[in-house]
């Protein structure tokens, strides 16, 4: 499952409709390099789930919460270099409580994380176009990323 955007304002609307797609525990990893857009993405996400505040990168802060349709948690994990810090995050109580989950950099916690989740690859491909790359695991998330390929498909 892929997509190819050519600008931030067309993933933040594939974001946005898959804000308004998901449920609660519904988990997103966000893969790709500095500047891929996964920040963006975020934000799209977070419009999707009537978020009002604006977001921004939590590479500072680790994490950000909004509240929303959906309460909407927002890890940056890029800053953290052992798994012990991301245990003392209480990753995992955030996963299982009734909101949705977007980790920026997610690898260091890979192990800690439930395997129900939608991996979202972004590669940078030119100056502005960047292919997101779809990796659902379980049925619920396959469904999510499948409904979603549907819509922007169907051009909604
Ligand atoms: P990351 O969080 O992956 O480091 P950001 O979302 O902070 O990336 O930054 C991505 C930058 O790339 C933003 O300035 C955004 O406007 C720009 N950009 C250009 N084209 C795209 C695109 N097709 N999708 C997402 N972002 C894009
Ligand atoms: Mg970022």
């Amino acid at each position: 499952m892929e997509f190819t955007t050519t600008c931030a304002a067309e993933t933040q609307n594939l974001a946005r409709r898959l804000g308004e797609l998901a449920s609660p525990r519904t988990l997103i990893l966000l893969y790709g390099d500095l500047g891929a857009g996964k920040t963006s993405f975020v934000q799209g996400l977070a419009q999707g789930l009537d978020v009002a505040a604006n977001v921004n990168s939590p590479t500072f802060t680790i994490i950000r919460e909004y509240r929303g349709r959906l309460p909407l948690s927002h890890f940056d994990l890029y800053r953290l270099d052992d798994p012990d810090e991301v245990w003392e995050l209480g990753l995992e109580e955030y996963v299982a409580a009734a909101g949705v989950v977007a980790i920026e950099w997610p690898q260091i916690a890979e192990e800690l994380l439930p395997p129900e989740r939608l991996g979202i690859h972004i590669q940078h491909l030119g100056e502005d176009r960047r292919r997101l790359r779809l990796e659902p695991r379980g049925d619920r998330h396959r469904k999510l990323a499948e409904e979603l390929m549907s819509d922007v498909n169907l051009g909604s």
